[in-house]
């Protein structure tokens, strides 16, 4: 058997206002005065006094980018040949500001810049061969783990893959949790919930071990703290989530998500269903598998009164069902981890498609 050697985010700062030291802390990484930081930000912050706070120097740039549709491999390659238009040396660094989206297309322009092709060519696991440009990850929403995690989630012209490699992780993340504080309640909701799903999936999976259940049951003890047990104080609920999201995210680094993951990927492959909330409304539906974490996560919905989109398969023909179907059932190592090898014995196409059915 050989182990996975797996690289971690080597550095990380902490707290409520830390975002007031990216400055200082970039500082040393500038290569020269024409070689500028670039700082992608979710666009939701453009017109914010937040915006105001990123620490531009020389001839620095910030690139405000949309976050309603989730990162394409063309928008990386876009991103990525704009860039090297405009400046005539490489920049001395990538840094995204705002949740999965932002986070994963700032680690994927970071690897472009550095790598020959199109980002199509690097979808699948350990595919780069160059480190990228140094790349720093700042949360503003928190549960996708995507902060500590060693992929970048893109969607290219034939799949849906993430960018898997050593030269992924962040260099250096930046947890601020005072960033969060203008996230809307549903979307709070469902990026926690996709943190939940991860503790769940990781923590009753047939891959689990020590590292990924110490991670893991810290992780759902926060989520505990922040969906189910009284009301926290906002600024300690903010602190806790961001950790959560941590420690979910190292948690399935070393096991493996399941159900809810393998379905959603099909919805959000077929109807462009953004993960959050795709992986909400799967959840809903999964007692079967998951009895007592579907029994919480229903309580949790009540508690903050939100609501999960259904309906979405009402209206789908039979060949939009297959293809959600072929898409979910490719998701092999997540079927096994959930279900074990003869996962195949219990998932069907008739099975998941009366799955989705109901979704
Ligand atoms: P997101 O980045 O898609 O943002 C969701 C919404 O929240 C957007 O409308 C955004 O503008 C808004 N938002 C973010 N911060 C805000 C703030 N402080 N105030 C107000 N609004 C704010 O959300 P997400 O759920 O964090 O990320 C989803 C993406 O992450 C997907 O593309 C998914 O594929 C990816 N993902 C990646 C990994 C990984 O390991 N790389 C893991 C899970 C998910
Ligand atoms: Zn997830």
């Amino acid at each position: 058997m050989t182990f996975r050697n797996f690289p971690m985010v080597p550095r990380v700062v902490f707290g409520c206002g830390s975002f007031n030291q990216l400055g200082e802390i970039i500082a040393p990484k500038r290569v020269n005065n024409n070689s500028p930081f670039i700082f992608l930000v979710d666009d939701v912050f453009q017109s914010s006094p937040f915006a105001e706070r990123i620490p531009l120097e020389h001839r620095d740039k910030i690139i405000f980018i949309n976050a309603d549709t989730e990162p394409k491999t063309s928008q990386v390659d876009e991103l990525r040949d704009g860039i090297k238009q405009e400046f005539d040396e490489l920049p001395s660094g990538i840094i995204g500001i705002g949740g999965g989206t932002l986070m994963d297309l700032a680690k994927a322009v970071a690897i472009m810049l550095a790598n020959p092709g199109s980002s199509v060519d690097y979808q699948g696991w350990d595919l780069v061969k160059n480190p990228a440009v140094y790349h720093v990850g700042i949360p503003t929403i928190s549960g996708t783990g995507a902060e500590v995690s060693r992929t970048t989630v893109l969607t290219g012209p034939e799949k849906k893959l993430g960018i898997n490699s050593d030269y992924t992780p962040f260099d250096q993340v930046v947890l601020d949790p005072d960033l969060c504080a203008g996230v809307p309640v549903n979307q709070w909701f469902y990026t926690g919930m996709d943190c939940y799903i991860h503790c769940i999936e990781s923590l009753t999976g047939t891959y689990l071990n020590a590292f990924s259940q110490s991670y893991g049951e810290k992780s759902l003890d926060l989520c505990n703290d922040v969906f189910c047990n009284g009301t926290l104080p906002e600024e300690e609920s903010r602190e806790k989530l961001m950790m959560a999201s941590w420690h979910g995210g190292m948690s399935i680094a070393y096991s493996q998500v399941g159900v809810a993951h393998a379905m959603s990927y099909g919805l959000s492959y077929l109807l462009g269903t953004r993960h959050g909330v795709g992986n909400c409304i799967v959840f809903d539906h999964l007692e079967e598998f998951y009895p007592e974490g579907v029994k919480q996560f229903k309580e949790m919905v009540d508690r903050h009164g939100v609501e999960i989109p259904g309906g979405l398969c009402a209206d789908l023909n039979d060949a939009e069902f297959d293809t959600m179907i072929n898409v979910s059932m490719g998701m092999v190592p997540l079927w096994e981890n959930a279900l074990g090898k003869d996962w195949k014995q219990v998932i069907t196409p008739r099975k998941l498609r009366n799955m989705y059915e109901k979704m």
